[in-house]
């Protein structure tokens, strides 16, 4: 299909009453109606009628009936559980350029990046999770003669999965295919802002594939009616990525309710370590830079602290501002544009706030206004901004502003950079530059983040772990490690002797 008739498409998509999905019936909202909105113009694309806390509760209900029936854990052989992973890759595949224009419009992110990155991973994601299905097991202890012990992996139950803006579909994939895999039930919880995508994706599982009732439930709602399902005692495991503070609260609600397991995806703040001895320093600024500001800075591991060795300071420092100066913002659909709208006006006025605080803490060098010309007058478009000589203890060093903001900071010696990049409450990821596989090595060991990337900043892929320490996250996602949180382990003993 062209992009004209996808667009079509959605434009008639778009105007469809959006309903939850519940117990595999489609139902109307009983709670408020929201807007979503479309960031680069604030125009509105859809009306929803959100879910009511009693939605919720039957959401879990629903879920909990059908793990309790075993029919996905038990009476579903493994090899069903892959095929029906893989069917569902295969939707997405099919339906790539629709879903990436879903995923696109109320978010702001470009559709050339949801074209290339966001929706073609979330494929691979399920089929990645399919291959999990029948090699993912216990072991056999060495215990005392006369008895066998061994574990096995069961499912942990109903997972509420929520989800942020800014990644909307990648987000619910990786956590809904290794909840399946595994064999649990699914409560869906999309980000209110840009629950499109998932929701289209949820019609057409709902449409070709034939799943149990209760199996994937999709709950379209606010963070208060979330809330609810963390407090649910027919939840079992609440899987979040989001704000620090949302996630403290789900922790509280686990141990005030169940104590269903919790693993948490949270903010950041992670450094970029670039040593004079870097070898391809153009390069490495290039590769930086584009990993900070792709997707408008609304990612969680991005590389929002530059920290620079004093003798390559001024040089990166006026390659950035270069960079940075010649960003073309504008219409996340047209080829042209290199930069989207921020994802919402709280997220804009966020930015805007840490910008105006930033002035008064460091040198403001490149950006650090609206861009609000022409096309972009209606829009949530705000300029790549780079901070200089920002102080270790500054607001804008040490807090996540979630948005096209960089700070960047001089450094004498490996020792003044690792205190700085460590010191922070955050411990997503961190990067490091240098030519010398010594320091390499020193830095990634004492760099207190959970992913480390080493003259590459930002590389992912489904076989290696992500997730943070601190304050960053619980747990980890991706690769076996996912596993692990989505499955319970049973001892068990025979005696024989
Ligand atoms: P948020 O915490 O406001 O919301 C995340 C989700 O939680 C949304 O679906 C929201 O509706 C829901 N929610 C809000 N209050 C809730 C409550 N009391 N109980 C249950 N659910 C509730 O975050 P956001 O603004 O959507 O996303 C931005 C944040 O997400 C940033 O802090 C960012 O760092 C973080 N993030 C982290 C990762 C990661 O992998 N570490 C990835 C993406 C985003």
């Amino acid at each position: 299909m062209t992009l004209d008739a996808d667009l079509s498409w959605a434009r008639a998509w778009l105007k469809e009453d959006k309903k939850q999905y519940i117990n595999g019936q489609w139902v109307a909202g009983a709670g408020q109606t929201w807007d979503v909105k479309n960031p680069a113009t604030g125009e509105t694309l859809s009306t929803i009628a959100l879910a009511d806390a009693a939605q919720a509760d039957a959401a879990a209900a629903a879920a909990h009936r059908c793990h309790q029936s075993d029919v996905w854990s038990r009476k579903t052989t493994r090899k069903q559980r892959a095929d029906v992973l893989n069917a569902i890759a295969r939707l997405i595949r099919e339906n790539t350029q629709k879903l990436a224009i879903l995923e696109s419009l109320p978010n702001g992110k470009l559709l050339s990046e949801a074209m290339v990155d966001d929706i073609p991973t979330c494929a691979e994601i399920f089929e990645y999770y399919a291959g999990w299905t029948d090699k993912f097991y216990g072991e056999v202890s060495p215990v005392e003669d006369g008895f066998l012990n061994f574990t096995n992996k069961e499912p942990v139950g109903v997972c509420a999965l929520i989800a942020p803006w800014n990644f909307p579909l990648y987000q619910a994939s990786l956590k809904i295919a290794p909840a399946l895999a595994m064999g649990n039930t699914v409560v869906m919880k999309p980000s209110e802002y840009t629950p499109l995508a998932t929701q289209f994706l949820f019609e057409l599982i709902d449409r070709e594939l034939d799943l149990p009732a209760g199996l994937l439930n999709l709950l379209v709602c606010d963070g208060p009616v979330a809330n609810h399902l963390t407090v649910s005692r027919d939840v079992h495991k609440v899987s979040f990525t989001g704000s620090t503070n949302v996630g403290r609260q789900i922790v509280q609600n686990s141990g005030q309710s169940n104590l269903k397991a919790v693993t948490l995806e949270l903010g950041g703040k992670s450094p970029c370590i670039f040593f004079d001895d870097t070898p391809d320093l153009d390069a490495a600024i290039d590769r930086a830079f584009t990993v900070m500001f792709s997707h408008k800075g609304e990612k969680c591991s991005e590389p929002t602290r530059f920290l620079i060795q004093k003798g390559s300071y001024d040089y990166v420092m006026s390659r950035l501002i270069e960079k940075a100066e010649a960003v073309r913002c504008g219409d996340p659909l047209s080829p042209d544009a290199q930069q989207g709208p921020q994802c919402n006006p709280a997220q804009f006025k966020r930015i805007m706030d840490y910008i105006e605080i930033g002035k008064g803490e460091a040198e403001l060098v490149a950006g650090g206004y609206a861009d609000q010309q022409g096309d972009n007058a209606n829009g949530l478009f705000i300029r790549p901004t780079i901070f200089a000589n920002v102080p270790g203890s500054a607001r804008i060093a040490q807090e996540e502003i979630f948005g096209p903001v960089l700070s960047c900071t001089p450094f004498d010696t490996a020792e003044d950079a690792l205190k700085l990049a460590n010191d922070t409450t955050y411990g997503l990821a961190a990067g490091v530059y240098t030519g010398n596989i010594n320091v390499a090595h020193q830095m990634a060991d004492r760099l207190d983040a959970g992913m480390i990337f080493v003259n590459r900043y930002g590389c992912y892929g489904l076989s290696s772990p992500f997730g943070g320490f601190k304050e960053s996250g619980w747990g980890k996602e991706m690769a076996i490690h996912s596993l692990s949180s989505y499955t319970k382990t049973k001892g068990i003993w025979i005696a024989y002797g």
